[in-house]
C-alpha cells in the first residue's frame, strides 16, 4: 500500500513535508521518467518504489520504465557494473552489439514517453545508451550512477563515458565517485523508506516467527548479512569471519539474499557460498524471493549485529536498513558504507575477515556498546538517510537544471 506524505510527518516532522510541497509547487505537471533495469531486487528498485509515488503525490507526473533484454544484454551490463567497480574486463564487439541493440529497441518502444519527458533519470549503465537513440528529446536527461565508480576499469569506462557525457547532468552517491564529465555533477546519497514493509516496526511475534521459519534459535547471538549473492558483497569472507568467531563464541549466521532479475551471476555465487558453508547447521543460507521485504525486515530486527562486508559498495541500503533498526553494522571499509558506519558509534569498518571476527567478538562481549551504537545508528539515519531528504534533493536538482544553473551542487 503506497504511503502518502502525511504518513511521514510523524517521523520526519511537518516542516520537512512542507518544504517538499513548497519546492514541488514549481514543478507541478512536470513529466518525469525513471528508467532502470529491474523492478525487484537491489537498491535502485527499492528507491524507485517510493520515489515515483511521492513525486506523483506532489503533483509531478512521474513514471517508471524498465529496460529488459536477452541474457547477452545482462551479461554485458553485469560486466559494466563490475568494471565500474574496478574489475578488469574485455568488451567484445558482440557484447557491445547486444547492449546497444537492447537500448535501441527500448528507445523505439518508449520513444514518445522519453522524448516528451521534462526529466529523464537513467539509473546505472544498463539503460545509459537510451539517450543517443532519442534524438528529439525535449527535457533534461540525468544519469544516476548508484555504483562505486571511484576507480573504474578505464577501457570499459571509456566506452560508457561516451554515452554518459551527452547527458545534461549526472548524480553520484559520494564525492569520491564523481568523474571528469562535461556537465554538472550532483552528489545525492540514497535513503530508505521508514514505513515500507522492509523498514516498518514489527510485532515481536513476527520477528520470532521469522527465525522459527528457518529453524534458528534465538538463544544465541544472530549475525546477519542480507545481500544479493554477488562476489563484491563478500559472502565467503563473512563465512570465514564467522568461523573464526565461533572458535570462542557460539552464534548463528544468516546469509540471506536473492536474485535481482538483472544479475546473471547470482546462482553461481550462491553455489560458491553453499560450498563454503560446508553443510554447517549454524550457517543459514536463505535464497529469498524478490518480495520478501517483511521477512528481511524481521531477520534484520532479529539480529544481534548486521554485517555488510562488501569489498566495494555504491551505498549499501542494507546498512541503512540495519542502522534504522538499531543494529550496529560491521561493514567493509569501502564506498557508501563509509558514509554510514562510524567506528565505535554506529558500528565498525573492517578490511578483512579477521577484522570482522575481531569486531564481532568485541561487540558480543560489550552489550552496552551494542545498545549505544544501535541508538546512535537510528538517530544518524533519521537525520541523514530518510526518503524526504532524498526527495528534496531530487526536486532541488530538477529546479536547478530547469533554471539552467550550471555547476549547481547539492551536498548531503
Ligand atoms: N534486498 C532484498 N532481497 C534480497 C537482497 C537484498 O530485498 O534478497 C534488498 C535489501 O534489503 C536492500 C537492497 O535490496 O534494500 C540492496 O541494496 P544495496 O544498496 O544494499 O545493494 P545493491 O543490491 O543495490 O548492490
Amino acid at each position: 500500500m503506497p504511503k502518502s506524505l502525511l504518513d511521514y510527518e510523524e517521523i520526519v516532522g511537518k516542516i520537512n513535508i512542507s518544504i517538499l510541497r513548497q519546492l514541488a509547487e514549481n514543478l507541478k505537471g512536470a513529466r518525469v521518467v525513471h528508467v532502470n533495469s529491474t523492478r525487484v531486487g537491489g537498491g535502485v528498485a527499492e528507491i524507485l518504489d517510493w520515489l515515483i509515488s511521492l513525486m506523483n503525490e506532489l503533483g509531478l507526473e512521474a513514471s517508471w520504465e524498465v529496460i529488459s533484454g536477452p541474457p547477452e544484454f545482462y551479461f554485458t551490463t553485469k560486466t559494466f557494473h563490475n568494471a565500474l567497480q574496478g574489475k578488469p574486463a574485455s568488451l567484445t564487439k558482440t557484447m557491445v552489439e547486444a547492449y546497444e541493440e537492447t537500448n535501441r529497441q527500448t528507445a523505439d518502444k518508449l520513444r514518445g514517453t522519453l522524448e516528451d519527458a521534462d526529466f529523464v533519470f537513467v539509473h546505472d549503465p544498463q539503460p545509459a545508451a537510451l539517450l543517443e537513440y532519442c534524438p528529439n528529446r525535449k527535457g533534461k536527461w540525468i544519469w544516476r550512477c548508484h555504483i562505486d565508480a571511484s576507480r573504474p576499469y578505464r577501457r570499459v569506462w571509456k566506452y560508457l563515458e561516451e554515452k554518459v557525457e551527452k547527458y545534461d547532468a549526472s548524480i553520484f552517491s559520494m564525492p569520491s565517485f564523481a568523474q571528469r564529465l562535461p556537465h554538472p555533477q550532483f552528489i545525492i546519497a540514497p535513503s530508505i523508506d521508514p514505513l515500507s514493509n522492509k523498514n516498518c516496526e514489527l510485532d515481536p511475534t513476527e520477528i520470532r516467527s521469522a527465525l522459527e521459519t528457518y529453524g534458528i534459535e534465538n538463544s544465541k547471538p544472530v549475525l546477519t548479512q542480507i545481500s544479493r549473492f554477488d562476489r563484491f558483497k563478500d559472502p565467503i569472507g563473512v563465512i570465514q569471519a564467522f568461523n573464526m568467531l565461533r572458535e570462542t563464541i557460539d552464534a548463528d549466521l544468516i546469509l540471506a539474499g536473492g536474485g535481482a532479475s538483472d544479475d546473471p551471476e547470482g546462482q553461481m555465487v550462491l553455489e560458491e557460498v553453499l560450498e563454503a558453508a560446508n553443510g554447517d547447521r549454524q550457517i543459514h543460507i536463505l535464497n529469498l524471493p524478490g518480495d520478501a521485504h517483511r521477512m528481511i525486515n524481521a531477520l534484520q530486527r532479529a539480529s544481534t549485529i548486521v554485517l555488510q562486508k562488501s569489498l566495494q559498495e555504491g551505498f549499501g541500503l542494507t546498512v541503512t536498513e540495519a542502522l534504522w533498526k538499531e543494529k550496529p553494522v560491521i561493514g567493509g571499509n569501502v564506498g557508501g558504507i563509509r558514509l554510514q558506519v562510524h567506528n565505535h558509534h554506529t558500528g565498525f569498518l573492517v578490511n578483512t575477515p579477521e577484522g570482522a571476527a575481531l569486531r564481532m567478538r568485541y561487540l558480543l562481549r560489550h552489550p552496552e556498546e551494542l545498545e549505544y551504537m544501535g541508538k546512535t545508528g537510528k538517530r544518524f539515519v533519521q537525520e541523514n538517510f530518510l526518503l524526504t531528504r532524498h526527495l528534496r534533493e531530487y526536486l532541488t536538482l530538477m529546479l536547478g537544471l530547469r533554471r539552467g544553473l550550471a555547476n549547481y551542487l547539492i551536498t548531503e
